[in-house]
């Protein structure tokens, strides 16, 4: 029977209505014989909400950060309570999303006295996104007859200790996804996960950086050596631009994995720069698939993409970027000059392209700051 790993972005999860929708394409895959591993997102926009009330207590504004812990509190209660009927099961679910979020408000408070805002902290308050989400929705599943498991992704994706962009530990990786996972998938459960959050070896919580739940998916598809890595989204699958930028963008049926890894990795947020390595790995196919229209077959990933009529396959779109190219008039101590500025963009850790003609430097400035 074929394992897939299926991730649920933010907008898969935003509200009632969605997580329905996913509970729906879920039941749909065991319904074809399919084994589901479930990763989820925080709901939309609560990642930010979670840096921005992380940021105002290390600010001082206590009464801020709690006001916006009170709004996400109210949201995931609010959409608790439509999910899930049965009393003793919305009872349970209520009682644990008011004790994650009384233990964020001691976080953030603690954070407000101590006004300093670590990394490691940051990762700590903002894996309550995914560790609620996940939640929610393993208990809208079972709602739906859906035979769900909860597990912490903490316990099985094991990182470094760089916190905010975690490197993950594949050989762990794949000792816990066996041991924990693969119980529940032989017993015919679906197993649901957080993305995004993770944790080092001493247990201590990382997050895999932003947009980090795709990668949870695809290493979690390769710990697995799932048949399939499926990302659902709000977009028909990896469009020829992002539509948000040009609405009559058209669907890439199929691409190739180095393609992939070159369009996310030059900004289509569609997927995070790192999903693909894993899958590479294993040759485990990719889809890009989107859940408010799952009838679209979306883009498949694959290690060879037929040849394509079109010159160019996506056009990638990065904001909030400057260019530089470094230009001398005279050739008189131009490597110098050349080095001086190298060090000088390093040190800013601007995104620069330069070019070197002979021993002459470019220099020009263009700015695409919109
Ligand atoms: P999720 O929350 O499901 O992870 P994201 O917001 O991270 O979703 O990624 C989906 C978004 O990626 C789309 O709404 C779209 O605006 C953007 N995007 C950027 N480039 C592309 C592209 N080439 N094809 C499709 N979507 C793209
Ligand atoms: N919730 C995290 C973020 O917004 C991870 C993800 O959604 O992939 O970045
Ligand atoms: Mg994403």
């Amino acid at each position: 029977m074929s394992l897939v790993v299926m991730k649920f972005g933010g907008t898969s999860v935003e509200d009632p209505a969605a997580i329905g929708r996913t509970a729906a394409i879920v039941a749909g895959r065991v319904a074809q014989g399919k084994k589901p591993v479930v990763v989820v997102s925080a709901m939309a926009k609560v990642t930010d909400q979670l840096l921005r009330a992380a940021a105002a207590a290390a600010a001082g504004d206590r009464t801020g950060a709690l006001a916006i812990s009170s709004r996400l509190r109210s949201r995931h209660r609010d959409t608790a309570c439509v999910l899930v009927k049965n009393p003793a099961d919305s009872v349970a679910l209520q009682t644990l999303i008011d004790q994650k979020f009384d233990s964020l408000d001691e976080i953030l408070r603690g954070l407000s006295a101590i006004l300093e805002l670590t990394p490691r902290i940051s990762d700590l308050i903002v894996s309550f996104g995914e560790r609620i989400s996940s939640r929610m929705v393993a208990a809208a599943f079972r709602e739906r007859s859906i035979d769900a498991a909860h597990l912490d992704a903490r316990d099985i994706i094991v990182t470094d200790s760089q916190f905010q962009r975690a490197a993950p530990l594949d050989a762990i990786i794949e000792k816990r996804a066996l041991e924990h996972l693969q119980p529940h998938i032989t017993a015919g459960r679906v197993p649901v996960l957080g993305g995004f959050i993770a944790s080092n070896e001493a247990g201590v919580t990382t997050t895999l950086g932003r947009g980090g739940s795709d990668f949870t998916g695809a290493l979690l598809g390769s710990a697995l050596s799932a048949d399939a890595i499926e990302i659902w989204t709000d977009v028909d699958g990896i469009m020829t631009a992002d539509p948000r930028v040009c609405p009559d963008a058209l669907r890439v049926k199929v691409i190739s994995f180095e393609e992939a890894a070159e369009l996310a990795y030059f900004g289509a947020k569609v997927l995070h720069p790192a999903t693909i390595l894993p899958a590479v790995k294993k040759n485990i196919p990719v889809y890009v698939l989107n859940s408010r229209n799952a009838a679209c077959e979306g883009t498949r990933i694959t290690s060879l993409a037929p040849p394509c009529g079109s010159p160019f396959k996506s056009i990638a779109v990065k904001r909030k970027l400057s260019i530089i190219d470094v230009v001398a008039s005279r050739m008189l101590m131009t490597t110098r000059l050349h080095e001086r500025h190298l060090h000088h963009l390093r040190q800013s850790q601007m995104p620069c392209r330069y070019g070197l003609h002979q021993r002459s430097l470019c220099l020009a400035f263009r700015r695409f700051q919109r």
